[in-house]
This record gives structure tokens, sequence and C-alpha cells, in this order.
């Protein structure tokens, strides 16, 4: 079962990983955070968050090819996944998109937009 009110964040760096816990905990969330696929995949056996925030450059296996892995995987094909990339470069978005992004932040994260991008992102699907 989903926890509404948790957050996983996949993300290597930690700087980022200070400043996504920060935001979403000012937004009213609880935060997990996994710095590689194998340690998400493990927190996902434990507890499933009501959205995914994943880093699209992490060590080892990648971001987006883990957000196919858990797009083809019944227990978390339905949570959201927003990518956080530094890459810049056009087509990125839609990389993200083919690949079952739900949408997609440009790092270096905004601490003054993060929240309202992760719920510009989220509103279409939303339940709340
Ligand atoms: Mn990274």
């Amino acid at each position: 079962m989903n926890d509404p009110s948790l957050v996983l964040v996949v993300e290597d760096n930690e700087a980022n990983q200070l400043l996504a816990r920060a935001v979403l905990e000012r937004e009213g969330y609880r935060v997990e955070i996994a710095g590689a696929a194998d340690e998400a995949l493990e927190k996902l056996g434990n507890q499933l968050p009501s959205l995914i925030l994943m880093d699209i450059q992490l060590p080892g296996q990648d971001g987006l090819s883990l957000t196919r892995q858990l797009k083809a995987s019944p227990a978390t094909a339905n949570i959201p996944i927003i990518a956080l990339t530094a890459h810049a470069m056009i087509g990125d978005r839609e990389a993200t998109i083919v690949n079952g992004c739900a949408g997609y932040i440009a790092k270096p994260i905004d601490t003054s937009t993060f929240g309202d991008q992760i719920r510009e992102i989220l509103a279409p699907a939303s339940i709340e």
C-alpha cells in the first residue's frame, strides 16, 4: 500500500539530497533518500511512496533504466516518477517521458519553485 505522505528521492549528490529533503518536508512530505538504484529498490521493497523523484545520472544503473524497471513492475507501475536531471539538452524532456516519467525538473534545484514544479506536474493526475 502506498504511503500518501512519503516521497522517495533517488539522487546520489548529497547537496541535492539535502535540498530536496528540505523543500519536500516544507511541503509536508516525509522523505526517504536512496543514493543508487539498488538502494531505491531495497527501500521500495519495504514501503511504497506516493511519488518518486529520480536523478537520471546515478552511479551504476541510471535513472531512466530504473524508471523503466519500476514502470514494468505491477507494485510500482502507478507511482508517479519525476525526473531530476542536469541535462539541458533539447530532447531530454522527451526522453524522460518516453521512459515513463510524469515530468521533468531541471537541476540545479531552485528551492523557491521546486514545490510548485512538483505540484504542476502532479496536478493532472492528482486525486487530492
Ligand atoms: Mn547524479
